[in-house]
């Protein structure tokens, strides 16, 4: 079994020397992640790009700004929410994340997911939605709400992939209009304690 943290500082600072696969060697900081460790909501991108890497934190360059606009959009603040990436490290010039790379840092991101026990998982980007609806495509599939085990998990387009499309963006923008409803209704479904079903709330 995975080890198992007190707090998601802990977590962080165990990942910050993490040598599990070989994006270790070329990086310049680990990300982490960051945000509110009672998050509600959790957004789960794919990896650090060349702001990120720099800063050591998620989601700064332009696509972080969009995330950021988003987030607003729905009456909330980045501090309100955790943010993390299903890869901790830069994939070099910034390529797509290689399957060896997000099973080595899965743990990671599993063992944030049961210290911050988010309601609704939002996932940002296919690699991430592979993660919970392996074999969807996100153009099919964005936007529609799913209950895996205790959560309701939303898949959305990246939000980099949004900074060029106007069309792209304003599809994001009615995904994340889908949020606070869902947080209602995640709230229903703990009250109630249904079995898992897919939800068809949209
Ligand atoms: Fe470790 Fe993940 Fe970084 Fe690979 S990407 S070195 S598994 S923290």
């Amino acid at each position: 079994m995975a080890q198992q943290y007190e707090s998601l500082d802990a977590l962080s600072q165990a990942c910050l020397s993490c040598t599990a696969c070989d994006l270790s060697k070329q990086r310049t900081h680990v990300v982490p992640g960051e945000g509110n460790e009672k998050a509600q909501v959790m957004f789960i991108g794919e990896g650090p790009g060349y702001n990120e890497d720099q800063q050591g934190r998620p989601f700064v360059g332009q696509a972080g700004k969009l995330l950021d606009e988003l987030i607003a959009s729905i009456g909330m603040k980045r501090s309100d929410v955790f943010i993390a990436n299903v890869v901790k490290c830069r994939p070099p010039g910034n390529r797509d994340p290689m399957p060896a790379e997000i099973a080595a840092c899965s743990d990671w991101l599993n063992e944030q997911i049961r210290l911050i026990n988010p309601k609704v998982i939002v996932t940002l980007g296919r690699y991430s939605m592979a993660k919970f609806m392996p074999g969807d495509s996100i153009s099919k599939v964005h936007g529609s709400p799913r209950k895996i085990g205790e959560r309701v998990v939303l898949p959305v387009h990246h939000p980099a992939a949004a900074l060029y499309q106007q069309s792209l963006k304003q599809t994001l923008q009615a995904d994340f209009k889908k949020i606070p409803q869902l947080l209602k209704e995640a709230a229903k479904i703990e009250e109630a304690k249904p079995e898992p079903k897919q939800l068809g709330l949209f």
